[in-house]
């Protein structure tokens, strides 16, 4: 297979900012070559060009900066339509969005057109790696996988299991969610760059017997990743606690049924004490923070200060569709300004390497993704640093990596992504082939399911879903 010249300028970092300033690589003017999917040499343009044969052309983005692709490590791809809806709190989006969009993915023609924008869309924002929750529907995840699949994406997914407090329609029943998830990991964990994740929705949707059953599968089967949603708002923690007041926090449901452990991902983490925060640290499951759905739903402000001080494990996730954008600079941003909010500042480097290389070594992919070193699979980011009059304006000034970094990702958002390569590949090419979005009928039909749905919620006893 033919090898891939790329000069540009290279960040990567050699461990966590937090400890070290030492953690930030860069090669002012780099060369990057790449053979089969992976990077088989990285360094100075000067040196490396002259092993370069005449032949070998060499894609120049000088001015530029490169860096690991970004790791989405919480989002739900079925919520792709209901972004940018107006609601009054978490438990509220739910029920009037989030519900009613997934009742649409019974339909196999809507989880393959959604699958296949959500994906786009990923790699349109420079993102390369995603941990995504699907519907209650197997063909959910079945339909994300195969367009993952073929795209040869480094993808985690899993069936959301769901069988109390949530729409008939929606709920697994019986124990068949447990066997579908274990099918589904059949299907498709390990397979190429994909990973099954056991996915309970949160605690409350789950009755006691689900989740004892997801816990006894995280067990048997330490190889999967278990992800859920954990202390988002207030409102659901009172919930929660009603629900199971034998516990003596949120995080204690997960972990009194083995639900804590390392590739555990828990989406929020804000409404947590002192114990629980020592408890994640030990256990080594990942936080994954999402503050730009935090202030649109107004859920909460993570605590970062604490957060470090107590060792957690920590990535940054879009949570769309009640995060307010793909772009994982403005997801940067947004942690930034909550962490402002507490009186804390955040540095972009440590942003930049939560959002890279920390989010992949959590995720146990150390030495795979998240870095520039030979012999990692060739997943990165081109970052245009004058991709608008005013970002050009403000990086001209900047006077260190640092201030680039975070003039980037104050300003930045899709339009400061160049390119995007995955396994090697520039993801514009596969864009140009997808199709695009649902027919006339298709979109009829699935309206239709819709209707159906909200007249069947509206008619159910209580007339609604929720009673927290
Ligand atoms: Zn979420």
């Amino acid at each position: 297979m033919a090898r891939t010249a790329i000069r540009a300028r290279l960040l990567d970092f050699i461990g966590d900012p937090t400890h070290s300033a030492a953690a930030v690589r860069l090669v002012d003017d780099g060369l990057l070559l790449i053979e089969d999917g992976r990077i088989v040499a990285r360094g100075e343009y000067g040196p490396l060009s002259r092993a370069l044969s005449p032949s070998e052309e060499v894609s120049d983005f000088s001015g530029c900066l490169l860096l690991p692709g970004f790791i989405d490590a919480h989002t739900h791809f079925p919520q792709l339509d209901v972004i940018g809806s107006p609601a009054g709190g978490l438990l509220d989006w739910l029920t009037q969005h989030t519900y009613p969009a997934e009742a649409r993915f019974a339909d196999d023609t809507v989880c393959q057109e959604v699958a296949r924008f959500f994906l786009d869309e990923l790699a349109r924002n420079g993102t390369t790696s995603a941990c995504v929750l699907g519907t209650v529907h197997p063909q959910s995840v079945d339909a994300l996988f195969a367009e993952a699949s073929a795209r040869d994406v480094r993808l985690i997914a899993g069936k959301c299991l769901m069988d109390r407090n949530c729409p008939p329609d929606l709920r697994d029943k019986g124990d068949r969610g447990i066997q579908e998830s274990l099918d589904l990991a059949e299907r498709w964990h390990g397979k190429g760059r994909l990973a099954y994740a056991i996915t309970p929705r949160f605690a409350a949707s789950s009755t006691e017997r689900q989740l004892k059953l997801a816990g006894e599968l995280a067990s048997a089967r330490p190889d999967l990743y278990v992800q859920s949603h954990l202390a988002e708002s207030e409102d659901e923690v009172r919930w929660v606690r009603e629900l199971y007041p034998q516990a003596r926090s949120y995080l204690d449901v997960y972990d009194a049924v083995g639900l804590v452990r390392e590739l555990s991902i828990y989406a929020h983490c804000i409404w947590l004490d002192g114990a629980d925060r020592t408890r994640l640290a030990q256990t080594r499951a990942i936080a994954a923070v999402c503050p730009s759905s935090n202030l649109f739903l107004g859920s909460g402000a993570f605590d970062f200060r604490h957060a470090v001080q107590a060792g957690m494990t920590l990535a940054l996730g879009t949570d769309i569709g009640g995060g307010q954008s793909f772009s994982m600079l403005a997801t940067m941003r947004a942690a930034h300004d909550v962490a402002r909010m507490r009186g804390s500042a955040l540095r972009a480097a440590q942003l930049f390497y939560w959002a890279t290389r920390g989010a992949a070594d959590a995720l146990g992919w150390e030495g795979r993704v998240g870095s520039l070193e030979s012999g990692a699979e060739a997943d990165f980011v081109v970052l245009d640093p004058a991709a608008t009059p005013l970002l050009a304006r403000r990086t001209a000034g900047a006077d260190s990596i640092e201030a680039l970094l975070f003039a980037l990702m104050i300003l930045g958002d899709d339009r400061a992504v160049r390119e995007t390569f995955i396994a090697g590949q520039p993801s514009k090419s596969w864009r140009k082939a997808t199709p695009a979005a649902l027919s006339p009928a298709d979109s009829a039909r699935t309206r239709e399911l819709t209707r159906r749905f909200m007249g069947r919620l509206r008619s159910a006893p209580g007339g609604g879903v929720f009673k927290p």
